[in-house]
């Protein structure tokens, strides 16, 4: 059996041609959504991600606006500029690129984004909110995930999905999604006793660790939907946390790396930002 190659691409293509008709109806209305990313020092990924988040707004009609701070910017400087995008009315989205350098603290600085415009998800009462199902902000990347499996028109509720990886990012937030889609859900960790063993009994598996092809093909049920959510530079490519190759031959579908979960992510922001704008 060769797995269906989810589409990450293709969907998230979707997704944004919706919002560029939604962002036009807004435009119309005298209300473009804005997204403001703040971006601290140099970090050669940080801008890489920067820059697609600023294409991809572009693409849809999001007004975006960057504000790169030099890597000494002090904390008091920061909370000052999120402070003043918190009270422009034009601005719908705030985004603090993260990691920050080592000497800002980044929970004072997430804390300070208002949770109106924190399109992230990170404030700790969205992140209260995803616990208890009462709307807020969704971090991007496991809406994302949830939106790709959906739309591949996989079940969810009563399947055993077992999420490997617990980061407040990823892990975590993927774990409450599909708890509140009705899925039995088993988060595994660096302390799980045996990861490949509870991979086995999942009906999807989703990936968020960060160490390359870590995902074996006898770690993955017959059928399985295979969700890889890891980016690992290996000698100049990018690889996944699955070794797809592998798994590709047993699971029923699975997500490409890059092209699956990655363009997705991007997608749910330019979607937080718009449902952001509509509701201001
Ligand atoms: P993280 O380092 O914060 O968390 C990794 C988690 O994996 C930890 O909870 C740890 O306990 C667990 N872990 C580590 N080794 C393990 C092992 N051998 N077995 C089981 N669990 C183990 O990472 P993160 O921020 O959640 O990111 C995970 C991966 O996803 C990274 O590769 C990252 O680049 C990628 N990522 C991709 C996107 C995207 O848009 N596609 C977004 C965010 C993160």
């Amino acid at each position: 059996m060769t797995a269906k190659i989810i589409d990450g691409k293709a969907i998230a293509q979707e997704i944004r041609a919706d919002l560029a008709k939604q962002v036009a109806k807004l435009t119309a209305q005298g209300r473009t959504p804005g997204l403001h990313v703040v971006l601290v020092g140099d970090n050669p990924a940080s801008k890489v991600y920067v820059r697609s988040k600023q294409r991809a707004c572009e693409e849809v009609g999001i007004a975006s606006t960057v504000h790169r701070l030099a890597e000494e910017t002090t904390q008091a400087e920061l909370l000052d500029l999120i402070e003043r995008l918190n009270a422009d009315d034009r601005v719908h989205g705030i985004l603090v690129q993260l990691p920050l350098p080592g000497h800002l603290n980044e929970e004072e600085v997430i804390n300070a984004i208002s949770p109106a415009k924190d399109v992230d998800g990170f404030h700790p009462i969205n992140v209260g909110k995803l616990q208890t199902g009462t709307g807020g902000f969704v971090p991007c990347t496991p809406a994302g995930i949830l939106e790709l499996v959906k739309r591949t028109e996989v079940p969810i509720a009563g399947q055993n999905v077992v999420v490997i990886g617990r980061s407040n990012i990823v892990g975590k937030p993927v774990a409450t999604l599909f708890l509140q889609e009705n899925a039995t859900v088993t988060i595994c960790h660096s302390r799980t006793k045996d990861v490949a063993a509870e991979a086995r009994r999942a009906d999807i598996l989703i990936a968020a660790v960060g160490r390359p092809k870590l995902v074996k093909k006898d770690w993955v049920k017959p059928g399985a939907v295979v969700i890889d959510v890891g980016i690992n530079r290996v000698d100049g490519t990018i690889v996944g946390d699955v070794d797809f190759d592998e798994v590709k031959e047993v699971a029923g579908a699975i997500t490409p790396v890059p092209g699956g979960v990655g363009p997705m992510t991007i997608a749910m922001l330019l979607k937080a930002t718009v449902e952001a704008a509509a509701k201001a």
